[in-house]
């Protein structure tokens, strides 16, 4: 499985925010700005099948309405899945009627886009060999939050988006072989330091921590089993 970080900061890091780009072809959170990161990459947004939401705080969707006008534009006929919080769609015609004064169901109406509700993926199949699982995340009053599983062969692959200390945390660093892990260090709503430290003695697996704030990094690159993977780096699992 082939992941490209987009992204790995939280809101105030210099970093683009937390977002990834799965096999060429799932697209995991739209933060601001990253139509514009998409296009920096040279992509043939036809690739992009799946675009899976964490939950509906600003730093993980805001640019959804660009994108889909985007492909509204370019005359997509492509299948476009958005994997998401139900309230997902409501939303985002919100967002568009706020952005332009338009309506996004025009946009939808032309273009192959399908919403499905985080809540019922349970190991939908995506490509070939690859498979997709949500998990509830507790994240402060966030409603719907999820974390999600990749899993391609052998190998599985966790995101966390947004997540504190719950049983699905635990759920998932048993299942996987691989965590991008949310460390943004602020207690209650996010894993913090000592949360995160506590999290790789008990848990084997491998950490590539994101979400992070600039003042944290020196402290996470000494951890053990845990990698820092920068924006515009790829990697294999
Ligand atoms: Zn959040
Ligand atoms: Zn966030």
């Amino acid at each position: 499985m082939k992941v490209r970080v987009i992204g790995n900061g939280n809101i105030t890091s210099n970093n683009f925010n937390a977002s990834f780009l799965i096999n060429d072809k799932i697209l995991v959170d739209a933060p601001p700005g990253m139509l514009k990161e998409l296009k920096k990459l040279n992509k043939n947004l036809d690739e992009i099948k799946v675009i899976v939401i964490t939950h509906l705080h600003g730093d993980h969707y805001f640019d959804l309405p660009f994108i889909i006008l985007n492909e509204y534009a370019r005359g997509r006929k492509e299948k476009l899945i958005i994997v998401g919080p139900k309230e997902l769609k409501k939303k985002l015609d919100i967002l568009t009627k706020l952005a332009f004064n338009n309506r996004l169901n025009k946009y939808i109406a032309n273009l192959n886009i399908f919403f499905l509700d985080a809540n019922t993926v349970q190991n939908n199949q995506v490509d070939n060999d690859f498979y997709l699982s949500s998990i509830k995340l507790v994240h402060g009053e966030v409603k719907s939050n999820y974390g999600y599983i990749f899993k391609q062969g052998e190998k599985a692959l966790g995101i966390t988006g947004d997540t504190e200390m719950c049983p699905g945390l635990t759920y998932m660093l048993k299942k996987v072989d691989l965590i991008l892990i949310d460390v943004n260090d602020k207690k209650g709503k996010h894993l913090d330091l000592n949360n995160f430290k506590d999290l790789v003695k008990t848990y084997q697996t491998n950490y590539i921590p994101v979400h992070f704030p600039d003042e944290i990094e020196e402290e996470l690159l000494k951890l053990k089993n845990v990698k820092i993977i920068y924006p515009g780096e790829e990697f294999y699992i």
